[in-house]
């Protein structure tokens, strides 16, 4: 019997289940003689151009990689299922919650945010959390993260947040003035800073970290009526995550860490789940909130929009392959279904143009054609046609045109969005200082342990430290708003990283 992980084993796996060796074959199926030399001229060269089968491999190779996500670059994934388990059709009247006991198959992918595709998945990061559910109504893709709050409430601010994140264009190196003078500039990422630095800023493996849809969406039920919600997956594991040293070390013993820990877990059986719930704000409500309820860098508080439990997903099947099952995979917020629709939350509406906008980039315009990413349980009809790698019928002989006289696919009113009001004076409003403080003040105060704000202040600590001092006393000021004590034990934390950076310098 053997004493190695399921994931060691996945080549002998294949071998058993495949049997008998195929016939290798050039990529238009014609049968090889020998696989391991090129035709030549003499056993010394020089290379025939005539040899299709060097040039049908070699050309095939030099074309194996396809653009790496701007963001989300590392990634794993899984299939499984989502089975309703309390009804909400009173505000939803999405399929996939159309009564108890239904199962809606589902993908997720976990990732890390900034690295490249090859980097640790223990990095001090948000961690992805992509779920795909294949409706009848449509792939419904809520494109969540670990954390139920982001950096900024305004889409425009994006890009460069994700450079601040990535690497020094002179140096190539991840640059810690890039992030904390960024940060610090846009005091509205403190929450989420917060959040990060903190030990679920390092999650021990995909499986012990709650999901998190993070935007406020709207809810639609059959008759019309529409509430707002959030969604959150809380992790059925536990939460359990790593301190910065034992993540520090794993980065480099093992960066593939959380990937393995997924991949043996389902293979073994031990299928990770997680359990839905969702918070509910009528829209009398949300005028009267005393927050912006679109603000993503916010959460509703649970006393006062109370978590109400919806269903569990489970993850009990890994990918057949990698590359098409989850490098080629492709999430968007724009993926929605009837029932549930945007809110008017900034982030949200910037993602509705951005994802869709990557993926034509990344894999091309007909990426919905891609089997991962096909909505096969909805077999859709409608007038686009042609673009690159149209690889199903492009809907035969059907009218590319509408209106037309000829029985094409027909629109609905019945699937109509429901209306909303809005109204306003055409701005760009800057929100920066937008209350910053309040809710990161309560997270100090009354959810951190005393262990937890050990490991908040080292934490940032940890990582301010690199930062040029004028950054550094920007971010002691803004954490000082936070709460008197966090910032004074920061400053305390980084004079101690100064004392010892000064005595190893004089040595
Ligand atoms: P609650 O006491 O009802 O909820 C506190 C929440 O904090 C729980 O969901 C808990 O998650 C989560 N939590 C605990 N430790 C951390 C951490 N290190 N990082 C992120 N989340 C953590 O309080 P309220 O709803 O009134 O919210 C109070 C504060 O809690 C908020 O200002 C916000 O900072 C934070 N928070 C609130 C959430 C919300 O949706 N209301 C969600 C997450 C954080 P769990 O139960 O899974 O352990």
């Amino acid at each position: 019997m053997t004493t190695r992980e399921k994931a060691s084993e996945q080549m002998a796996d294949w071998q058993r289940s495949n049997g008998k060796p195929d016939t290798a074959t050039t990529g238009t199926g014609a049968p090889v003689g020998l696989k391991t030399a090129s035709l030549t001229v003499g056993p010394r060269g020089p290379l025939l151009m005539q040899d299709f089968v060097f040039t049908d491999e070699m050309a095939h190779f030099n074309r194996e990689r396809i653009p790496e996500r701007v963001v989300h670059a590392k990634g794993t994934g899984a299939f499984g299922y989502f089975e309703v388990t309390h009804d909400i059709t009173k505000y939803c009247k999405a399929k996939i919650f159309e009564f108890v006991g239904k199962r809606t198959p589902c993908l997720v992918r976990f990732s890390t945010v900034g690295g490249e595709k090859g980097s640790a998945d223990t990095a001090r990061d948000p961690r992805g959390f992509a779920m795909k559910f294949y409706t009848e109504e449509g792939n419904w893709d809520l494109v969540g993260n670990n954390t139920p709050i982001f950096f900024i409430r305004d889409p425009i601010l994006f890009p460069s947040f994700i450079h601040t994140q990535k690497r020094n264009p002179v140096t190539n190196l991840k640059d810690a003035d890039m992030f904390w003078d960024f940060i610090t500039l846009r005091p509205e990422s403190t929450h989420q800073v917060c959040v990060l630095f903190s030990d679920r800023g390092t999650p021990d493996g995909h499986r012990h970290m709650n999901g998190y849809g993070s935007h406020t969406f709207k809810m639609v039920n059959t008759k019309n009526e529409a509430v707002y919600c959030k969604f959150h997956m809380k992790t059925d594991q536990g939460i359990k995550n790593l301190d910065a040293a034992t993540a520090g070390i794993l980065n480099g013993t093992d960066p593939d860490y959380s990937t393995r820990d997924l991949f043996n877990a389902i293979a073994e059986g031990n299928y990770p789940s997680w359990t839905l719930y969702i918070q509910i704000m009528t829209f009398g409500e949300a005028e009267r909130f005393r927050w912006n309820p679109f603000d993503l860098t916010k959460v509703w508080p649970h006393g006062e929009f109370p978590l109400i439990p919806v269903g569990k997903m489970v993850l009990n099947r890994n990918p057949k392959n990698y590359f098409t099952d989850v490098e080629q995979s492709a999430f968007s917020p724009a993926h929605m279904v009837p029932g549930i629709e945007p809110s008017p939350d900034k982030m949200l509406q910037g993602r509705l143009f951005s994802y869709s906008d990557t993926h034509r980039h990344r894999l091309g315009s007909n990426y919905l054609q891609i089997p991962v990413n096909c909505p096969y349980n909805a077999r859709p009809k409608n007038y686009q046609r042609d673009g690159p790698q149209c690889v199903d019928d492009n809907q035969g002989g059907a009218p590319n045109y509408f209106p037309n006289s000829f029985s094409g696919p027909q629109d609905q009113a019945t699937f109509r969005e429901c209306p909303f009001k809005v109204s306003g004076d055409i701005q760009r409003y800057e929100t920066g200082n937008d209350d910053n403080y309040s809710q990161v003040t309560t997270f100090w105060e009354k959810v951190l342990t005393t262990s937890d704000k050990n490991a908040l202040v080292s934490n940032i600590a940890g990582h301010l430290k690199d930062a040029a001092p004028f950054i550094q006393k920007r971010a002691v000021d803004s954490f000082t708003k936070v709460h008197p004590d966090f910032g004074r034990r920061l400053q305390e934390s980084l004079n101690k990283h100064r004392s010892k950076a000064v005595s190893q310098a004089n040595l």
